[in-house]
């Protein structure tokens, strides 16, 4: 869609909402009215940045139904986010919202490779995560056959590979890892599956990783983005012939901004800061304004094959930022200096503490299969003289990297092969921080 047209739909689209939800939830019209924002002020996009900012807070504030938008009997679906601590974010969806999730996603799968007829093995967990039954619609809607194998199971999902020959693979870039190991371990061969494309989300990831699952499952990889109060998977998706250069966000459903992270002023095309959406169509629980975040920039690409905005690679969630010695870190920051060493391996685990007023980090990195005879193992995380050569050239050089490439000293702990926790099917959380 022309980018004039598309503002105007997105215009329309969003005094519609507002003027719903100024009616609809209560606890919208207090924040407008706390505003001196009255739904006839919104009369364009570019007015977006009057309204307010959602956040989670405000989901849990209204747990469970407090902030939908039509009557209970017009919800046909609910979900959960999986919330770390306490209550769940809950989010409901009439038939309309599931059909445009449907259509999102299935745009998502066909800008990923997926086509008509293909087969898709669904590992994204069903339940009240929003991934297994998001994915799964969408891709029936595609016209796609969806394998609803859901996340775990790993010698099954290699069985199913190997036997129904899907095309395409949905799950999280760490499960695609396991998944990968296991195969090697299980010697089967890449070739003996029938997988073209693997579309892959719910946590950040990195262009090694890409590399290392393209090649070791024989796919072309792409990063689909989404969240659960704004739809679930699908908000954004990277198209397999245009990879690296950012996703599509279908941004005439989830309107975006990019604002800084500490004053909320909305940012120029191609700054970094939290990405923020509006939900143009959605009826049961719309969101003005949610604050992901998720830190991104969001640009349009002239050389795109598509109108739409993109969005980079998620660097990581703000609240999952560590602050360490003063400096933001990011596990991604780690991630991308320990793909430079072929001898590591993309599992790793950072381990935060603090000793006294000083906060530590210590990186703790598994040794590559094949660099790993030979290599003395225990003790080897000082790097003194007294181990092993290589461990201790690997430690210097890895820890110099990082100081040079984060800005901060950490201790580097090598470690044996397989012993760092893998995805079993789902998200993997990277970070064990002590100080909590
Ligand atoms: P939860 O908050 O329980 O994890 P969701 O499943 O809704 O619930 O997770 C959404 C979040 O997952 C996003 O806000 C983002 O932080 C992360 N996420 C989803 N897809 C991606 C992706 N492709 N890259 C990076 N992060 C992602």
């Amino acid at each position: 869609m022309p980018l004039e047209q598309l503002r105007k739909l997105q215009s329309e689209r969003l005094r519609s909402l507002v003027q719903r939800v100024y009616q609809q939830v209560p606890a919208y019209r207090t924040k407008l009215d706390e505003k001196g924002v009255t739904p006839a002020d919104i009369r364009d996009i570019q007015d977006i940045h009057q309204l307010p900012f959602t956040y989670k807070t405000d989901l849990r504030d209204n747990y469970p139904f407090g902030l939908f938008a039509v009557p209970q009997n017009e919800v046909i679906r609910l979900h959960c986010s999986s919330g770390t601590t306490g209550k769940p974010i809950v989010v409901g969806y009439t038939r309309h919202d599931l059909d445009v999730f449907s259509e999102v996603v299935a745009r998502s799968l066909a800008a990923a490779g997926g086509q008509p007829g293909m087969k898709i093995q669904n590992a994204y967990g069903y339940g009240l995560f929003t991934g297994g039954l998001g994915l799964h619609y969408g891709a029936e809607q595609l016209g796609l056959c969806v394998i609803p194998i859901s996340g775990g199971q790993t010698d099954k999902q290699l069985m199913l590979l190997q036997d129904f020959q899907a095309e395409m693979i949905c799950c999280t870039p760490s499960y695609a890892l396991t998944l990968a190991e296991t195969m090697k371990a299980r010697g089967i061969n890449p070739a003996s599956l029938n997988l073209k494309y693997a579309v892959l989300g719910a946590e950040p990831w990195t262009e090694a990783i890409r590399h290392q699952i393209e090649k070791e499952l024989n796919v072309k990889a792409t990063n689909i983005y989404g969240l659960s109060e704004v739809i679930g998977p699908g908000v954004s998706i990277e198209a397999w012939d245009e990879q690296g250069t950012g996703s599509y966000i279908w941004e005439d459903h989830f309107f975006p901004e990019i604002v800084d992270r500490h004053t909320g002023e909305p940012l120029p095309e191609g700054e970094e800061g939290v990405l923020v959406f509006t939900t143009l169509t959605k009826e049961a629980m719309p969101v003005l304004r949610y604050w992901t975040n998720d830190i991104t920039s969001i640009y349009y690409d002239k050389q795109g094959s598509r109108t739409h905005i993109k969005m980079a690679p998620i660097k990581g969630r703000a609240d999952d930022m560590l602050i360490i010695r003063g400096v933001n870190l990011f596990h991604t920051q780690v991630e991308a200096v320990i793909d430079q060493f072929s001898q590591l391996t993309p599992n790793y685990q950072l381990v935060v503490s603090r000793t006294g007023s000083m906060d530590e980090v210590m990186v703790k990195v598994e040794v590559s299969e094949q660099y790993v005879t030979g290599w003395e193992l225990t003790d080897c995380d000082e790097p003194t003289w007294n181990a092993h050569d290589q461990v201790t050239l690997t430690i210097k050089a890895l820890s110099k990297k990082i100081k040079d490439q984060v800005g901060l000293s950490m201790r580097i702990v090598l470690e044996k092969p397989g012993s760092i926790a893998r995805s079993e099917g789902g998200k993997l959380n990277r970070i064990l921080d002590l100080r909590k």
